[in-house]
This record gives structure tokens, sequence and C-alpha cells, in this order.
């Protein structure tokens, strides 16, 4: 099991650090190999993704991510931003498929800003296509950009995409996975996601969707407009199980569903290709604000190495103990700073990470 290691920027190094130890406690063997990416890439080689930054992870089952970006490096070229290392590396290795799980656990109820009813016993999967969309259209402006900005230009637009076999491959993906959450106990439901009223691409993304989801009998499917998603995310988010939906709205939904949980910090990602390799990374950046100050939540990051081993390495008696002893730390009461509260006892990244391994042993 070949683990490629990309810490990043900011919080990413301090993270990804407790999520290696983490998966060093468990009896299983991996050979994992750190390199450089984002930031840290650029200030070393120039680029945010190095080429053997890119092979190394195209040669390994699966890459644990932590974060990339600084605001310092705004002003550079678009192509040479550290945000830029994350396209290259989905759009290199074909990772169309981005798994979002957002998860209420009971002892964190009380850190959502929504009411305890709303959340409590939450459980629903983004999914969200990642090659596709807007992010991977025409740009206009990018040839003429000298700093990043656009000097002089009248306009700039970019091109909204999507072909049939894309949006069939993440409708299936959608529809089976919600398949395998109703044999788990949940309500078997896709909501497909769209702007179909506005937008063309999203007319064609619903009539795709409808299509795919007439060889799922078993599951339903409805559809709704990004912006009522929006608000039924926050109004009655417990009404979802499985959403699809296209890369933007993904981006913007499944970045507001990571805070009905409580915190971006709780919230691991999974984006896979048609082979099951995966880059595994938390839902949120490189915190710069707290980066080297010991206090980011490395949770998600755990958790995303708990998704790392059930869908890239098979090992899903591994992924479940590490969900276990998360819950467990949770229930002793540890928090970081993210999710702390009254009464509770407030940890450092390390500190929360040495939490976890002794909750394995
Ligand atoms: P962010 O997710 O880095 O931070 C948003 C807020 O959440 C900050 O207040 C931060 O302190 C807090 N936060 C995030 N993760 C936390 C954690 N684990 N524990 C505790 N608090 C946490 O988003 P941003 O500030 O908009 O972006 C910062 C940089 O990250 C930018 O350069 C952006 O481009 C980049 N970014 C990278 C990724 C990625 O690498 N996949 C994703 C989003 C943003």
């Amino acid at each position: 099991m070949k683990i490629a290691v990309l810490p990043g920027d900011g919080i990413g190094t301090e993270i990804v650090a407790e999520a290696v130890k983490v998966l060093n406690t468990l009896d299983l063997k991996f050979e994992m190999e750190t390199a450089l990416v984002g930031g840290a890439a650029f200030d070393a080689y120039g680029h945010p993704l190095p080429e053997a930054t890119l092979k190394l992870a195209m040669d390994s089952d699966a890459v644990l991510f932590g974060a990339v970006g600084d605001w310092k490096y705004d002003k550079l070229d678009r192509p040479l931003r550290p945000e830029q290392a994350i396209l290259g590396l989905r759009k290199n290795m074909g990772l169309f498929a981005n798994f979002r799980p957002a998860i209420c656990y009971e002892q964190l109820v009380g850190a959502s800003s929504l009411k305890p009813e709303l959340i409590s016993g939450l459980d629903i999967l983004i999914i969200r296509e990642l090659t596709g969309d807007i992010y991977f259209g025409q740009p206009r402006g990018r040839r003429i950009a000298t700093d990043g900005h656009f000097p002089g230009a009248e306009e700039a637009f970019d091109t909204m995409r999507y072909s049939k076999p894309e949006i069939e491959r993440i409708a299936h993906v959608a529809f089976q996975a919600a398949r395998k959450r109703k044999a788990a106990g949940t309500e078997g439901r896709v909501t497909s996601v769209d702007k179909a009223n506005v937008l063309e691409t999203f007319q064609f993304w619903k009539d795709v969707v409808t299509e795919v989801g007439k060889e799922y009998p078993d599951i339903a499917l409805d559809h709704m407009y990004v912006d009522n998603a929006a608000m039924q995310l926050v109004k009655e988010p417990k009404r979802f199980d499985v959403v699809v939906t296209g890369n933007m709205f993904g981006d913007i939904l499944s970045d507001e569903a990571s805070m009905l949980t409580g915190s971006i910090g709780m919230l691991p990602s999974a984006s896979l290709n048609t082979k099951n390799q995966g880059l595994y990374e938390p839902s949120h950046g490189s915190a710069p604000d707290i980066a080297g100050k010991g206090v980011a939540n490395p949770l998600a990051t755990i958790l995303s190495a708990a998704m790392m081993l059930r869908f890239s390495l098979n090992q899903p008696e591994a992924a479940q103990r590490i969900e276990a002893a998360v819950q467990k730390v949770l229930a002793q009461g540890l928090r970081t700073g993210d999710i702390w509260s009254e009464g509770t006892t407030k940890v450092g990244t390390a500190q929360m990470g040495d939490a976890v391994v002794k909750a394995l042993a």
C-alpha cells in the first residue's frame, strides 16, 4: 500500500503529521513518501505541482493531502498559484468524484450554529463532480494576465460545460452510494442540484441524471435548484440523504454543509477516479490565520485517512477503528479551539492526535 503524503502549506503540515501518526499506530504496512506541493513547492522549485510530486501521486494507491495556499501568493499568475496544484492533481489523476460526508457527532451538537434539533443525527453525503464545469472551461483573460489581474481588460469570462459521459458517471456514483447507504439504514434518496431554470448546462445535467435514475428504481430521485438547496441545507438539513451536483455548486454547498456540523475542522473528503485511486484531504484550507500555532483541528485529516483506508486501500476495519477512536476522544471531552465549548477540555493539534492514537490502542 503506497501512500503519497503531500502536507502542503499553512496548517497542512501540522494536521497531516497527526494523521500519519495515527496511520503508523495501525498494524498495517504502508510505504509512505512525502513531497512538496502548493506554495511550499513553488518556493522550492518555482511550481506548485512539480513533476516529481505529480509522479509520486500518480504512482501511489492514495494521496494524503493537507491543504495549500497563502495570501502571499495572491499576486502570482494564476497557473503558478498554490491552489493550481489541486486542480492539476484532480485533472491528471482523473479524480472526478468528490465525496464529502457531513455527519454531526452527537458530542458536537452544541458546536453548530443551528438549533440542536435540526442537526442532531445529521448524516448526509454531498457528491461533487470534480473535473468538469466552469472550473475546467475555457477562461478568457488568462493569456493577458501579468500579475494575476487583467489591467485594461473590459471583460472576462469562463465557460460552463458538461458532457453526457461526465454527468452519467457521477450520477452512477451517486445512485450507487445511495444504495449502499440504504443498505445501512438511510432513506435511499438522491437529490440532484442544478440551475436548470437559467443555465442550459444544468437543464442537460437534469435530463441526464433523470435518465440514469431509471436504472435505480429502488432509489428516490428529486431535483432542486441550487439557490433553494442552499436554503434547505440550513432550514431542514436532515431532509437530504445523498446530494449530487456539479463542480461549482458542489464547492459552495459542501462548505455550507460542513458548517452544519460545527466546524470545517471536522470534515474529511475523498476524491476518487475510476480505479478507486484517491486523494484524501480535509474539507478546509490552509488556514494561514492559525498556521504554526499548534491549534488547528487535525480530526478532518485523520478522518480523511480513515476514508483512504476504506475506499482506496481496502481496509474497512482499520477505517472503522479510527472513526471509533475519534468518537471516543470527543466523548472524553477533548476539543480543539474551533469546536470547544464550556465544560470541555481545550487541546492543541498534537495533543488531539496523541489522544486519537491512545484511543486506538
Ligand atoms: P480556510 O478553510 O483555510 O479557513 C477558514 C476559517 O476556518 C479560518 O478562520 C481558519 O482558521 C478556520 N479553519 C480551517 N481549518 C481549520 C482547522 N482544521 N481547525 C481550526 N480552524 C480551521 O479557508 P480560507 O481562509 O478561505 O483560505 C485560506 C487559504 O486556503 C487560501 O489560500 C485558499 O485558497 C486555500 N484553500 C485551500 C484549499 C485546499 O487546499 N484544498 C481549500 C480551501 C481553501
